[in-house]
């Protein structure tokens, strides 16, 4: 006979499939981390679901309390955020090559900033909007040593020039440069100090190539609570939104933040 395969110790939220969000407690998340950082713009990230909080409950919640971006990995979710009537500037960084050309396409029509990382996705995104005949705003992507996404240094100036005959023909708009640092979760690492120079230097490299970002990021929560030097001209706030630690020694309760 089977035994109940229920093990004991499964909490209770579990089986009954649904959770209660304290949507106020991201607010006041938002609100709190926006007072840590110098940078003048915040970008909410959302993916997964908004971390299992429900998407567009805490997009919603998020832009309430001040923040000016959202941020997605899938541009699926980047699409369900604007089916919401979500206005906001979105941006998606997803692996372009898992994206369908409809979903790519439905993108740019609905202003989801889309981010770049080779000469080959650019291509594929500037040939959706000269079909469309609009712009796609991208943020290009530096890959300064974690190698999950992004052109390496020695592949940039590839991607600068290819962004920028993409600009005079139309097809693309570069509103940002961005890099994830490797190290985020140990800010002191001197990895990071390394990732930085060598994002400036990307960043130079790019508006002597004629592109002109507006946004350039790099901090993700650990880096908002640790390294207010890192922020640039936006932060992407994840997991301090949701009063989680980005690291054993950063709990973001210290900065007035609470568990939604
Ligand atoms: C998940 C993610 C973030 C947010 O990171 P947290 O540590 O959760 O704040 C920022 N940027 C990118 C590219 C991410 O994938």
């Amino acid at each position: 006979m089977r035994r109940n395969a229920q093990p004991n110790n499964t909490p209770a939220v579990a089986l009954s499939g649904r959770v209660s969000v304290d949507l106020a407690a991201i607010s006041d998340n938002v609100r709190a981390l926006r007072a840590l950082t110098p940078a003048p713009h915040f970008m909410a990230v959302v993916k997964g679901n908004a971390y299992g909080h429900g998407l567009v409950e805490v997009a919603e919640a998020a832009l309430a309390a001040g923040a000016d971006w959202l941020g997605t990995a899938q541009l699926t979710e980047a699409l369900a955020l604007r089916r919401a009537g979500i206005a906001a500037p979105v941006l998606s960084w997803l692996y372009l090559a898992t994206a369908s050309s409809e979903i790519i396409r439905e993108a740019v029509e609905n202003d989801v900033d889309m981010s770049l990382g080779s000469p080959a996705q650019l291509d594929v995104v500037a040939g959706i909007a000269r079909t469309l005949g609009r712009p796609a705003a991208v943020h290009l992507e530096l890959d300064s040593g974690l190698s999950r996404g992004g052109a390496r240094t020695e592949d940039w100036p590839d991607l600068v020039a290819a962004a920028r005959n993409a600009e005079l023909e139309g097809t693309l708009t570069v509103r940002g440069i961005w890099t994830h640092l490797a190290w985020a979760d140990v800010p002191a690492h001197p990895g990071n100090a390394a990732a930085v120079d060598a994002f400036g230097e990307a960043v130079r490299q790019a508006r002597e190539g004629g592109l002109e970002p507006e946004l350039r990021h790099v901090s993700s929560s650990a880096n908002i609570l640790d390294r207010p030097e890192f922020a640039f001209d936006m932060v992407r706030a994840g997991l301090a939104i949701y009063g989680l630690a980005p690291a054993d020694h950063l709990d973001p309760r210290i900065s007035g933040c609470a568990r939604p």
